[in-house]
C-alpha cells in the first residue's frame, strides 16, 4: 500500500519504528513524559517561529475540534469576524461561527479564483475583530497569500487566526513574522503522524486579550487549563499519548535533516509531480497551490473511477475531491515518505487507470 493522501499521510519510517517498538503506550504522569512534551513544544514553536511568549494548547482531538475550540476560546457573540470561505475547510469556519451565534461576514472564493487584494477591498471600511482562514484551503489546494492577510489585519487592528493544518511542515509558516495569533495544525497532516492530536499555537496578546478573560462554557475545551497544566508539560486530560510519542520523533526527525531541507525536499518532488503529470490528459488550476497537494482536473468526467482502479488494482491511495469537483478531479499529497521515484511509479499507474476507464468507455 502506498499513500499519496493528505492526512493520514505516508509515515516516514523513523515514525514506524517508534511506533512498531511501543509495545504498549506509556503511562503518562511522569516526568519523563512531561519532558518529552515539553521538548517536543520546543521544537513545534520553533518550526513556526512562534517565540518564546507563544503558548501551545495539545487537545486530542481531530482538526476540526481545534477549529471550533480556537473560535469559542478567542470570540463572542460581540464580536465581528471576516471569514475567507474558498472550500469545505472555509465552509467549516462559518458553520462554526453560525453554531456559536458570532456575526461573521463571508468572502466567498470561488472554485479557479484566486484570493487577492481587490477581493478584501470591499472589507476595508468595515469594523470586523478577527480573520479565520485555512491557509491551505486543502480542498481545493489553494494557498492563499499570509502577507496579504497579515498586512489587512495588521491595518484593521484584527486578531488573525490561520488555520495551517495542511500547510504547516509543509510551506513556510512565521508566526511572528506575520503576527498570527493562532496557528492550528493536526497530527495527521504535515507533522506526517497518526490522526487525534491537535495543536493550537496562541500569542501572548490574544492568550491576554482574549482566553485569558474568556468565559467559555466548555470544560474539555477551556485552554485555561491546558495552558495551566502545560507549565509542567502536562494536559488536563489523558492526552493521545501514542500520538504524542509520534509528533516527538516527527520533529526531532525534522530538526536532524533542518526544517529548510525537510520544507525543500516536499518541494521539490511537487514540482517534479507537476511538471510529469502533463505527459496525462489532465491539467492543474491557475492559482497558487501549497507544496501539501496537487489538484489535477480530468477533461472528462472520470476522476472518482480513477481513484477507485488506483485503490482496487494498485493499492495506491490519493484524495477524492468532494462536492461538484467529485468526477473531474483528484488531489494528489506530497507530504511524508514519498520521492520523485514514487511520482513516476504513480504517474505510470494513473496513466494505466485512464487508459482502463477510457477503455471500457469507448
Ligand atoms: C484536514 C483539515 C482539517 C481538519 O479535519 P479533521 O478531519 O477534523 O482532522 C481542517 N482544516 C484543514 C485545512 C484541513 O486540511
Amino acid at each position: 500500500m502506498k499513500l499519496f493522501t493528505v492526512g493520514p499521510v505516508e509515515m516516514f519510517d523513523e515514525v514506524k519504528v517508534v511506533r512498531a517498538q511501543a509495545d504498549s503506550v506509556p503511562y503518562f504522569r511522569t516526568k519523563e513524559f512531561s519532558e518529552l512534551m515539553l521538548e517536543t513544544d520546543e521544537l513545534l514553536r520553533k518550526f513556526a517561529n512562534a517565540g518564546d511568549e507563544a503558548k501551545t494548547v495539545y487537545l486530542t482531538a481531530s482538526g476540526t475540534a481545534a477549529m471550533e475550540a480556537t473560535v469559542m476560546n478567542c470570540f463572542t457573540e460581540k464580536d465581528r469576524l471576516l471569514v475567507i470561505a474558498g472550500g469545505s475547510f472555509g465552509k467549516r469556519f462559518v458553520d462554526i461561527c453560525e453554531i456559536h451565534r458570532i456575526p461573521h461576514d463571508v468572502v466567498k472564493v470561488e472554485y479557479g479564483e484566486t484570493l487577492d487584494g481587490e477581493m478584501l477591498n470591499q472589507y476595508e471600511d468595515t469594523t470586523y475583530t478577527g480573520l479565520l482562514v485555512n491557509i491551505d484551503e486543502t480542498s481545493t489546494g489553494q494557498l492563499y497569500d499570509i502577507k496579504l492577510l497579515s498586512d489587512f489585519c495588521k491595518r484593521k487592528g484584527m486578531y488573525l487566526v490561520v488555520d495551517a493544518i495542511s500547510s504547516f511542515l509543509c510551506d513556510e509558516f512565521d508566526i511572528a513574522g506575520h503576527c498570527v495569533d493562532v496557528m492550528i495544525a493536526s497530527s495527521q497532516k504535515g507533522a506526517c503522524i497518526s490522526p487525534g492530536l491537535s495543536m493550537v499555537v496562541l500569542s501572548k496578546r490574544i492568550i491576554e486579550e482574549r482566553v485569558m478573560k474568556s468565559d467559555i462554557r466548555s470544560l474539555y475545551f477551556d485552554f485555561k487549563d491546558y495552558f495551566k497544566n502545560f507549565e509542567r508539560g502536562q494536559t488536563p486530560y489523558t492526552p493521545a499519548v501514542g500520538i504524542c510519542i509520534e509528533l516527538s520523533a516527527s520533529l526531532k526527525m525534522i530538526e536532524r535533516v533542518g526544517l529548510a531541507n525537510h520544507l525543500k525536499h516536499i518541494a521539490d518532488v511537487a514540482t517534479d509531480f507537476r511538471e510529469k503529470i502533463k505527459a496525462l490528459p489532465v491539467s492543474l488550476p491557475n492559482f497558487p497551490l501549497s507544496n501539501a497537494i496537487t489538484p489535477i482536473i480530468f477533461k472528462e468526467p472520470i476522476a472518482y473511477k480513477v481513484f477507485e482502479i488506483l485503490k482496487d488494482k494498485y493499492g495506491i491511495f490519493v484524495n477524492p475531491t468532494g462536492g461538484m469537483m467529485a468526477d473531474y478531479s483528484l488531489r494528489i499529497a506530497h507530504i511524508g515518505q514519498t520521492s520523485k521515484e514514487d511520482n513516476d511509479m504513480l504517474i505510470e499507474k494513473m496513466k494505466a487507470a485512464i487508459e482502463e476507464v477510457q477503455a471500457v468507455n469507448q
